[in-house]
């Protein structure tokens, strides 16, 4: 052999410090075995053809693990065009995937099955490669149990690093080591049993103890997966005769026997030895169990004797069973498929099948895309060897598994389901360049469903896609493994919460838990996955990106703009008007409006940019309206950053429409729609909200700040990208750009015991003002652009108690400043006003802070006691105004964290001494009856009631706030910014007494949940009076409205911007002057006196000029307007035996008044078209005072018709008090006068006539006017002066 060249010397140096740092000596079965490196370099000449591999290097398991981050491939005897050859191969079912890079790699190591590694590991059923640096899983397609423990060259082989790099990777061991040392010796020839004759024992009934040990030799049918059931692993395998059908079960489950798994192959003959018969405690079944000296060993004929069963075995073999052939056994099944089939519960079909793995769909679930058409889930075998080697481009055979199609309406593969009977062999390893993203080897929510609820694969498939679209919409908030999180720690994870009742409600009593050894050992076949059932899924749960989407499409579905209106009213409207009532509209919907019910999830954050409360994951973010079932308003900040589930909720969709239909005729045209907007969100009871994973605890913890993280650490073992609290979290999403100011207050070089204490102080709100821009510069700003409105909110508080210090965020419970207050003597050092302002980041507590309720700021990492007070300033310069009265101003800073504690009137017994000590404090709500009575004083006035009707008017044009300015121009708001709101409020539904309360357009942009049916808490509104002395409201920049209760979900709300009012109460024209002004609408029974005037016409539909034979009749300017409207209007005089009234009545409402059919109506006004206008007076004679030719006939017919005696007839007139009188009401004292109803005869004292507005006539039947008549007899006897009869 020639001098090594200086190239190989290095290498041989190499070698060596490989070997002794890797290989070295260890202690072999017969002493100390000699230095392998000898060895080894003699298999890689061996290999090489007598050359050492001088291109290739060593590589211990150490360095493999830690510097190889990419998949890889190693081929020690290739050249460039083998491998060049095999990757293209590779590349067949994925051709878009780039193979395994070749790396010039020597592996050599101990092929072990863990049993001599540290003792806390268990042996689990894998192989391993070691050396003295590491040791590391490997695969191998083949294997020999005379491998194990020896050293081997691995010529070929791939290495797969785990994605998330927290844990190693595994080898792929391609071609068949080559053993360093010289094979060992085979074992000489035994007897054993076949199992023809060995299954007689497994029937027999005589107990089984005190056997001796057995040896079996058979035909290996079939193999189980390996299992792991309460810490022990185990498998089994059947051994059939090999000359009938007849097989038998063994299970294996010493540790040093799991290493049989990967030597055993289908269709091989093996015998084993030491076997003894068990049964199962729980059925009795019986089987044969290895002993610790159990071998497995290839058969060989001439190596086995046969051996009869021994005395003690004989005599127990009479009960030779009748066991089924495979033939008979698929008859059987087809039998039950044929009875089966009436109930539409299909039967799965076994087939095998060979494939190559193209897609991981799910590694966690088991789920697997081969050739991508055909799903295999592994999920019921335990997926116990972490599916290594099912990368993209692995070969699998599938021997006896499940067929099912479609089991789950929305899961688009076949799928084939491996049950414990099946066989899954990898065939072939992947070449290409694939990563292996382990499953969860402890914690699997997946699996531990789908075992602890017995799931068939549609409910097994409807779990996956749940949990799947749970981990995708929350793990960036919360981390995977913490969403995830199973049962066996303590608490449930969030993702368990949410799942375990719905599973409950769909399995509600699975009778019996899956019984692993009868689905192994049955001799006709039992398991979860034989029959099933599409699923449609009973619920969903999609990301609030598609819940806005799919509620925007629902609201938009079937809509047509003439839902709106009723067409009696809509065919007299002008153009203005018309497209105004359609500009604004809403629809509800439920869980139950979506197929499938839909749950929404969300993570409750608030955002500090539109002071909203909202539901957000990773796709979107809904705004929500959380309201208390009690009234109370909702204030839980400890709520904020929780992961909520909400089944019962009100899904508002909110739409926008801009149109120009010229009139109701053209609201089919859907050109006329210029633009529809619409805006979501959705409001709910904070009783009905579930709270999968409350993130108080977490945020207690976040500000303890500190060394907390490496605490979690060890709590979870987490990465660090989870490591941070949902809170600084929850601040990011909220604002991405980076905030400097955060941690002003935590600088200045502060000590360790400052940095984890906190400083806290209580106060109670006393009013609480509405979001607006507001002219706000704080004194540090003085230098800065300060100079800009600042959108903002303020609130009086009283501060109660001194500030505290803590060590750390302590626990909410008693409140020891409400104590401290009662029994010292200092209120005038207590009872301090502040007025707070939020600008910022602090706008995010506007949803919290509610009046009267008791809040403590919390502001972390602080030991100042005096932090509240250093901050304060006057509200106005001093030197402006030195009086002490006004409260000091005080900038809520970005960090300091709100917490609600209580609401005043929850204060406890020990608590009361404060609480006398506030009151007063509390007594600002007014009533609707209140604030509309004359005697009521006072401009800002604050009070609740049920709002009865929504609608949009113009603006009045001397109430644009010009404060509102700037609001407009903030994106968000859809409605026109001339436009306002009109909010007819009551007191309680059903109640006549209506408050109307005007709000801007700008200002609803902020205010959810204003919809007919929902009792809302009005605060400061501005109190106002109209000139006909009409008492309302209007909201102004410090008002504020807080949600009391959400409309009644069972009201469907139909697609109209108003609820519907009920029905009126009959009333007397007398009882209505002391509510002159409160009356929304009631009815009365009375009598048509006579028509006074009526006028019908048809008007201009855009400037609402007289339109006369197809043009309007405006000159200057001339109007462009082709569309005219037609409108009628009459005044009749009423009475009911009590009083007088002017009503006036319009459009369809005349025809009533005149008793006309629609058909004569629309024949009436058809006339009119010619003419423009008619118009009668009463008493007028015949062709004066008529603006209309003397002698025109539809005039003529008019008078004529309101002249006729049959006009005067009793009617029931629902009506409403005409806010803006006629002239022709004039007050008149109180006179007698007398009145006739039906056979009788009153007289009668009456005061003014009321003027009123007509908004119903009914006739009525002579029946009931009877009726009605004697019922108001009795009542009316307090109110009349009974005459004389007729
Ligand atoms: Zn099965
Ligand atoms: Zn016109």
């Amino acid at each position: 052999m020639a001098e090594p060249s200086a190239a190989e010397q290095r290498w041989l140096q190499a070698a060596r410090d490989f070997a002794r740092r890797a290989l070295p000596a260890r202690e072999g079965p017969g002493g100390p075995e000699p230095p392998p490196l000898d060895a080894v370099l003699r298999c890689l000449r061996s290999a090489g053809g007598g050359d050492l591999p001088l291109g290739y290097s060593f590589i211990s398991i150490s360095d493999l693990q830690c510097q190889q981050r990419m998949p890889c491939c190693s081929h020690l005897t290739w050249s460039t065009n083998e491998f060049k050859e095999w990757a293209y191969q590779g590349q067949g079912a994925l051709p878009m995937q780039s193979t395994l890079p070749r790396t010039y790699l020597i592996l050599v190591g101990y092929l072990t099955d863990g049993r001599q590694e540290d003792k806390e590991k268990l042996v689990d059923g894998c192989l391993y490669v070691k050396d003295n640096t590491g040791i590391i899983p490997c695969e191998l397609l083949y294997f020999e149990l005379e491998w194990l423990e020896s050293l081997f060259l691995f010529p070929s082989w791939s290495y797969i690093p785990q994605t998330d790099q927290s844990a190693a990777g595994y080898l792929e061991i391609l071609v068949d080591p080559v053993p360093v040392n010289l094979p060992k010796e085979v074992p000489d020839s035994i007897p054993v049993t076949y199992p023809a004759s060995a299954e007689p024992l497994l029937t027999s009934s005589i107990p089984c103890e005190k056997r001796s040990k057995l040896t079996v030799a058979g035909e290996l049918a079939r193999l189980g997966p390996l299992l792991c059931i309460h810490h022990k692993t185990f498998f089994f395998l059947f051994l059939k005769c090999f000359t009938s059908a007849v097989w038998v079960p063994v299970l294996v489950q010493k540790p040093n026997q799991l290493a049989w798994h990967h030597v055993l192959q289908l269709g091989h003959n093996y015998t084993i030895t030491g076997l003894s018969v068990s049964s199962l405690k729980k059925s009795g079944q019986r089987m044969f169990v290895t002993s610790v000296s159990s071998c497995l060993l290839p058969y060989c004929a001439e190596q086995v004797r046969e051996q009869p069963l021994d005395s003690a075995w004989q005599g127990e073999s009479t009960q030779s069973s009748s066991l089924e052939t495979a033939e008979q056994l698929s008859d059987s099944l087809k039998l039950r498929v044929e009875e089966e089939r009436p109930r539409s519960t299909k039967e799965s079909k076994i087939i095998s099948y060979a494939g190559t793995v193209t897609k991981i769909l799910n590694v966690q679930a088991g789920l697997f895309l081969l050739d991508n058409k055909v799903c295999l889930c592994l999920a019921y075998q335990q997926l116990l060897n972490s599916a290594r080697g099912l990368r993209p481009g692995a070969c699998v055979e599938l021997i006896d598994v499940h067929l099912l199609q479609k089991p789950l309406v929305s899961f688009p593969f076949i799928v084939l389901g491996a049950c414990l009977s099946s066989t899954v062999v990898l065939k072939s390893f992947s070449r290409l360049s694939t990563p292996f993203q382990p499953p969860a080897s402890s914690g699997n929510l997946y699996l531990q469903l789908l075992f602890r609820y017995n799931l068939g694969m549609p409910l097994y498939l409807w779990l996956v896609s749940l949990l799947e679209m749970f981990e995708e919409r929350f793990s960036c908030f919360f981390g995977r493994r913490r969403l995830l999180l199973s049962s066996t720690h303590r608490n449930p994870g969030a993702a368990e919460k949410f799942l375990v009742p719905l599973l409950q409600a769909v399995v509600p009593d699975r009778e019996e838990a899956r019984d692993i050894y009868n689905e192994i050992l049955a001799k006709i076949h039992q398991c979860p996955l034989q029959k099933y059932l599409t699923l449609n899924p009973p619920c969903q749960a999609p990301s609030l990106s598609a819940v806005c989407h799919v509620a925007e499409q629902k609201s938009w579905e079937g809509f047509s703009p003439s839902q709106l209106l009723s067409p009696l009213e809509a065919q007299h409207m002008g153009t203005q008007e018309l497209n105004r009532r359609l500009a604004w509209s809403y629809c509800t919907l439920s869980a139950g409006s979506f197929q499938p019910r839909l749950i929404l999830l969300g993570v409750l954050r608030v955002s500090s940019r539109s002071s909203s409360l909202q539901l957000q994951d990773k796709s979107s973010a809904l705004p929500c309206v959380i309201s208390h079932k009690d009234g109370s308003p909702f204030a839980h900040t400890a709520l904020i950053g929780s992961l909520l589930q909400v089944e019962n909720y009100q899904l508002v969709v909110e739409r926008f429409l801009q149109t120009d239909f010229p009139s109701w005729e053209h609201l089919a045209n859907w050109e006329h729609v210029r633009e529809k907007k619409t805006s979501v969100y959705v409001q709910f009871y904070f009783e009905d909200v579930q709270v999968l994973y409350a993130a108080e605890g977490q945020i207690q913890k976040g500000l303890r700040s500190g060394n907390s993280s490496s605490l979690r650490k060890k709590d979870d073992g987490s990465l660090t990208s989870e490591l941070e609290t949902p809170e600084a979290k929850m601040l990011k999403l909220e604002d991405p750009k980076p905030d400097t100011h955060r941690d002003e207050n935590c600088q200045e070089g502060q000590s360790s015991t400052r940095r984890t204490s906190c400083v806290s102080r209580l106060f109670l709100v006393t009013q609480k003002e509405g979001l607006m821009l507001r002219n706000y510069q704080l004194p540090r700003e003085e230098y800065g652009e300060g100079r800009e409105l600042q959108r903002s909110f303020q609130a009086t508080v009283l501060w109660l108690g001194r500030p505290r210090l803590w060590s750390h965020p302590r626990e909410t419970g008693n409140l020891p400043e409400l104590e401290e207050t009662g029994c010292d003597g200092e209120e005038d050092m207590t009872r301090q006003e502040a007025l707070l302002l939020f600008m910022g980041k602090s706008l995010r507590w506007f949803p919290f802070l509610h009046l009267d309720g008791l809040y403590h700021f919390i502001v972390p990492c602080c030991s100042d006691l005096e932090v509240f007070d250093k901050l304060c300033f006057p509200p106005v310069p001093a030197k402006f105004l030195s009086r002490s009265s006004c409260p000091l101003c005080l900038p809520i800073q970005d960090t300091w964290h709100l917490q609600h504690e209580t609401w005043m009137s929850c204060l406890t017994e020990r608590q009361l001494a404060a609480r006398s000590m506030l009151t007063g404090m509390d007594q600002r709500i007014s009533s609707i009856p209140e604030v509309l009575s004359n005697s009521f004083t006072g401009s800002l006035v604050s009070f609740s009631g049920e709002i009865v009707e929504r609608t949009l008017c113009a603006s009045p044009r001397n109430e644009k706030p010009s404060v509102t300015v700037g609001l407009q121009k903030q994106k968000g708001s859809l409605l026109a910014s001339d436009h306002s709101v009109k909010l007819s409020v009551s007191v309680a539904p059903g109640s006549p007494v209506v408050m109307d309360i005007y709000v801007a357009a700008t200002y609803l942009q902020h205010l959810w949940g204003l919809l007919p049916g929902a009792k809302i808490l009005f605060q400061n509104l501005e109190r106002k009076i109209s000139r006909f002395h009409n008492v309302y409201c209007t909201y102004i920049a410090s008002s504020c409205v807080s949600i009391i209760s959400l409309p009644a979900s069972h009201l469907s709300f139909p697609s109209s911007p108003a609820g519907q009012a009920l029905s009126p109460s009959v009333v007397f024209l007398s009882s209505l002057q002391p509510h002159l002004q409160n009356l929304p609408q009631a009815r009365i029974l009375c009598h048509l006196s006579c028509v006074l005037t009526l006028s019908l016409q048809w008007v201009c539909s855009l400037c609402s000029s007289i339109f006369k034979e197809g043009r309007c009749t405006r000159h200057s300017p001339p109007c462009p307007s082709h569309t005219g409207v037609r409108q009628a209007s009459a005044r009749v005089l009423v009475e009911d035996g009590t009083g007088e009234a002017l009503v006036l009545c319009r459009n369809q409402h005349v025809a009533a008044v005149l008793g006309l059919s629609l058909l004569e109506w629309e024949a009436l006004q058809n006339c009119v078209q010619s003419r423009g206008r008619v118009s009668i007076q009463h008493g007028e004679a015949t062709g004066t005072g008529c603006v209309e030719e003397p002698e025109d006939l539809v005039a003529c017919y008019l008078r004529s018709l309101c002249r006729n005696p049959l006009i005067c007839r009793p009617i029931l007139l629902d009506f409403s008090l005409n806010r803006k009188p006629s002239k022709i009401l004039q007050p008149a004292p109180l006179q007698l006068r007398n009145f006739r109803c039906g056979e009788v005869d009153f007289v009668s004292q009456v005061g003014p006539r009321l003027s009123l507005l007509c908004l119903n006539v009914e006739e009525v039947e002579q029946d009931a006017l009877s009726y009605l008549n004697s019922k108001r007899i009795r009542r009316t006897s307090s109110h009349c002066l009974v005459g004389a009869t007729a």
